[in-house]
């Protein structure tokens, strides 16, 4: 495996962001509403969702952490989950797979999840490549467009949103409780990863991060992938970004600009202050927008 320098300290930076809390497993499990949970972590956010048919539960960040996660899953749900919805293929989402599966977990995802999942991933931007998965550890129910579940008195609309984040990203929309679980479409913490080599788009972003708008209203709670959980407000902030971002680096890229020349001028330094985290720096930030248009 080969690992640049670049991942290394952004994974760092990324893992020093989000060690908060529970000084024992550093997780944390915060309600959403009734019977939905968030778990912060070192990875993406987990959603969980409890009720009399079974337990439903959204991404699982490190196979290292499993047990953790699992302890805090039974905390709340008082089992193990019956069903586990991957938002999209990134190891800090899926990283867990193997042990729910082998669990008795039935993973559903969509269909480029299965794909990315079962064959070796080099991620250029991250300077690193990551194995195949075993069988275990793939979506057994993949889908193109959606899918919904009528789960614990509720209709769960899992939708595919085409080119955002990756090229398999879906949203998961409790429709009845009103909240939403964005995979990493969304994040509250900052600057959003893009992973442009996996199909990502700036444009797809944005149309993605639009139509949770739609779903939205001043009540609707939503699980971003990284950061607190938020409402629509801080939603229609997180678009403003994306869209000053995509119009401002696209026009210097129009302009004939060369990536070194875009970074040079700084075209994003009024969002800096407010958005820049971790590994997810302006500089990084303007970088994945540039190469992904
Ligand atoms: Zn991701």
């Amino acid at each position: 495996m080969k690992t640049g320098k670049y991942a290394v300290a952004g994974l760092l930076t990324l893992v020093l962001a989000h060690s908060v809390l529970a000084a024992d497993t550093g997780l944390e499990t915060v309600p959403v509403t009734d019977g939905i949970y968030m778990i912060a972590g070192e990875g993406g956010n987990i959603g969980v969702f409890v009720g009399e048919d079974g337990t439903f539960m959204i991404d699982d960040q490190f196979a290292p952490v499993t047990d953790n996660i699992l302890d805090a899953v039974r905390e709340v749900s008082g089992e193990a989950p019956r069903f586990l919805v991957n938002t999209h293929y990134h190891f800090d989402h899926t990283g867990g797979n193997e042990n729910l599966g082998e669990g008795g977990a039935i993973i559903v995802a969509h269909d480029n999840v299965r794909k990315r999942l079962s064959v070796d991933q080099v991620s250029e931007v991250l300077g690193r490549t990551f194995e195949a998965q075993p069988d275990v550890a793939l979506p057994v129910i993949t889908f193109d467009e959606g899918v919904t579940f009528h789960w614990n008195g509720d209709r769960v609309d899992v939708i595919h949103v085409p080119n955002g984040h990756t090229d398999g990203d879906a949203i998961v929309h409790f429709v009845g409780a009103n909240v939403i679980h964005t995979g990493d479409l969304v994040f509250s913490a900052g600057y959003p990863f893009l992973d442009y080599g996996a199909g990502g788009s700036i444009d797809g972003m944005i149309a993605g991060a639009r139509k949770i708008l739609a779903m939205t209203d001043t009540e609707t709670r939503i699980i971003p992938g990284h950061g607190p959980v938020m409402e629509r407000e801080k939603l229609t902030d997180y678009i403003a970004m994306l869209e000053a971002s995509r119009d401002r680096v696209a026009a210097l890229k129009n302009e004939g600009k060369s990536l070194e020349e875009v970074l040079k001028t700084d075209p994003l330094a009024g969002h800096h202050d407010d958005w820049s985290w971790g590994m997810m720096t302006g500089e990084f930030w303007t970088r994945l927008v540039y190469n992904s248009l």
